[in-house]
């Protein structure tokens, strides 16, 4: 099956070859055969040691702190492989790895590096991300979580909503504002924290086979030396972000790869007036036009991770790659569906929990709009936020 119409995948270097297969093996052993069952039941995976075995979680930092000096192409490869499995296994990489490795990496001392960067590697502990908020999501610099500094205690209050692993992790990387209005990270260790309450939402639809949930913060103590130094406003932050939306521009390619070889080979197989539907014109247009968005995903991709290897990659063009690719898979996966007819909204395929999942990965991580908007800017020099 050519997925890869314009050979890219086979002009990778070795070792990123090695990383794209030995993903592709790691998903087909531990994610396919459960992962259907966990998306209906609304219970992960616990696939935390055998991602850390594959090497998930922080790949591409220097492997004095645990990491595999992964470049950005090869780290990238692995989220789509994982995201083909399902968005869960990705998002459990990402956000240990793209968020709370890279923001203790970036604005952390030396030690705090050396305390938590190498335990997050080996899947000791598991990391959350707590920007969002109740009442600011899009609009996140206005955030309300605010602390104070007290002799040698910070004493912390707001909520954090949305949050990736909320209830199950060990430290969160909690971005609050201080007392001159300034945003800075906070690694809480959630087992150390005064006054705190996490919970799980239990009414979600979309990420199913993932924990999302709240953080409640009510004069809660933490020692001053959680702050992360050099964290310093919301900027700290958004830079996060960039290789959390590099990582969802291609899981959502990986998305929209699995999609369309599901529907490809049904098509091939099944028969309805007397042929393969894959010889029928209208069904041979919509996978024509599929694998057309797949080959310029997968150039986008390509190219954006070349920028972010050479560190000449800008903000807005991560974001164009995240807005593409979430929306081209969106549309590949509702075709694909189509396609699979009534087996396609069963559960004996993927497309109906690919297409479901989407519908985090179009909000999260910046809206749809949001990054509308940021080309917008870009593009004129007028922001219309
Ligand atoms: C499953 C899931 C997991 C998540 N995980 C995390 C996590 O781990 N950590 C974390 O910090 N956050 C997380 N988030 C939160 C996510 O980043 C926010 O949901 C997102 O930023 C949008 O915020 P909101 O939901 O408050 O929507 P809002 O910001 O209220 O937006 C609502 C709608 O209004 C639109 N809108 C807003 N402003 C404008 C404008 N100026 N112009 C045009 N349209 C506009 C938006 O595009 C959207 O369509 C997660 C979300 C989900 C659903």
């Amino acid at each position: 099956m050519k997925t890869d119409y314009l050979n890219l995948y086979s002009n990778l270097n070795e070792f990123e070859q090695i990383i794209l297969q030995s993903t592709k093996d790691w998903v087909d052993k531990y994610v396919r055969p459960k992962i259907e069952k966990s998306f209906i039941s609304g219970v992960p995976l616990s696939l935390k040691n055998e991602l850390a075995e594959l090497g998930a979680f922080g790949s591409i930092f220097p492997q004095k702190y645990g990491g595999l000096d992964f470049n950005f192409i090869a780290f990238g490869l692995m989220m789509k492989e994982l995201e083909k499995g399902d968005s869960s296994i990705r998002v459990a990489a990402s956000i240990q790895t793209s968020l709370v490795m890279n923001a203790i990496f970036s604005y952390g001392s030396e030690y705090q590096k050396e305390k938590y960067l190498p335990e997050l590697a080996n899947g000791n502990i598991v990391g959350s991300f707590a920007m969002s908020e109740p009442s600011h999501g899009s609009d996140i610099s206005n955030l309300k979580t605010k602390f104070k500094i007290v002799d040698d205690k910070i004493i912390l209050n707001g909520s954090k909503l949305w949050i990736g692993n909320a209830n199950t992790s060990d430290i969160s990387i909690v971005w609050a504002k201080n007392e001159n209005n300034n945003i800075q990270a906070i690694v809480i260790e959630t087992k150390n924290i005064t006054n705190f309450q996490s919970t799980t939402l239990e009414n979600k639809s979309s990420f199913r086979a993932s924990h999302t949930g709240e953080l409640f913060f009510d004069n809660s103590i933490i020692s001053v030396n959680q702050i992360l130094p050099k964290s310093n406003s919301i900027k700290d932050a958004y830079k996060c972000l960039n290789i959390g939306r590099y990582a969802v521009a291609w899981g959502a390619l990986g998305i929209a790869e699995e999609c369309y070889e599901t529907a490809l080979k049904f098509s091939l197989e099944r028969t309805q007036f007397g042929e393969p539907i894959a010889g029928k014109q209208l069904i041979q247009k919509k996978l024509a036009d599929m694998i057309t968005e797949i080959t310029k995903a997968q150039l986008l991709c390509l190219k954006i991770g070349e920028l972010m290897d050479s560190n000449i990659i800008s903000f807005e063009q991560i974001s164009m790659a995240k807005r593409n690719n979430v929306k081209i898979a969106q549309k590949i996966a509702k075709e694909a569906r189509q396609i699979l007819g009534g087996m396609g909204i069963t559960h004996d395929y993927s497309i109906m929990r690919h297409m479901i999942n989407l519908e985090t990965l179009i909000t999260y991580q910046g809206t749809n709009e949001m990054h509308i908007l940021i080309t917008g800017r870009d593009i004129t020099g007028i922001s219309a936020f």
